[in-house]
């Protein structure tokens, strides 16, 4: 059992590697999330040991177990990724380094809000809903550039890059036009010009498909089943 997450850690590392050698990136600039959700503290155990340290977790009831147990060690960071309702904002802000998962100007500027009352500035990603038939969460592309300026008068929030999650399909390579369109989306936001918003990350890629993801250029992948194994 414990050495099957460590081999699953170690093939992904591998992976990783390979991907980004191919088109000329650093390893090093991606960052492994595990994706949580459902995962027990034995196996969270084996993935700190495999030297994995950071973690996502979906929703804030099992984040906050799992942090009050788990979180306090050294190293680890917290990013949540699932879908954030209007009323556990509150509980998120400052408690996760990341949230990847903005879906609205309206979320944006509440997080803001509450950023602000708690004397911080909380890191978070857009999510861009990069595919018409996929899920309907998130930033529309043309919805995004119409609020932008907006977005980027935010001074509490450090909105450092995008967050996408194609619909899952059997073959990875039809996940490869969406990473490549979200990259694209966020190239020409970033040639804007913005005051506040350095758009860097890319969070994209999961189980099946972050080789993809990282040959075109996500910055965090978020893996859980092929650490974990299936969830029950
Ligand atoms: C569960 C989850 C993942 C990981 O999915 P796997 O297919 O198990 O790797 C990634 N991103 C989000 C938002 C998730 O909810």
């Amino acid at each position: 059992m414990s050495s099957s997450i460590s081999a699953n850690v170690q093939h992904i590392r591998e992976t990783i590697q390979r991907a980004a050698q191919q088109c000329g990136r650093d390893p090093a600039s991606v960052c492994v999330i595990a994706a949580t959700k459902t995962v027990s503290y034995e196996q969270l155990e084996e993935a700190y040991a495999s030297q994995l340290r950071h973690f996502g977790e979906n929703r804030w009831q099992e984040a906050q177990e799992k942090m009050e147990r788990f979180g306090h060690r050294e190293g680890v960071s917290w990013h949540f990724i699932g879908r954030m309702q209007r009323r556990k904002l509150k509980a998120l802000v400052g408690r996760f380094c990341l949230l990847h998962s903005v879906e609205s100007l309206e979320q944006a500027q509440e997080l803001d809000r509450l950023a602000d009352q708690s004397h911080l500035r909380q890191d978070v990603l857009l999510q861009v809903n990069i595919v018409d038939e996929g899920s309907k969460v998130g930033f529309s592309e043309a919805g995004l550039k119409q609020v932008i300026d907006d977005l980027d008068q935010l001074a509490h929030l450090n909105i450092r890059g995008l967050m996408a999650l194609p619909p899952w399909t059997q073959d990875p390579e039809a996940s490869r036009p969406h990473f490549a369109r979200l990259r694209e989306v966020r190239d020409e936001l970033a040639r804007q010009p913005l005051q506040r918003m350095h758009l860097r990350d890319l969070s994209m890629g999961m189980s099946h498909d972050y080789h993809i993801a990282v040959q075109e250029g996500a910055t965090f992948v978020r893996i859980g089943t092929a650490i974990f194994g299936a969830r029950v």
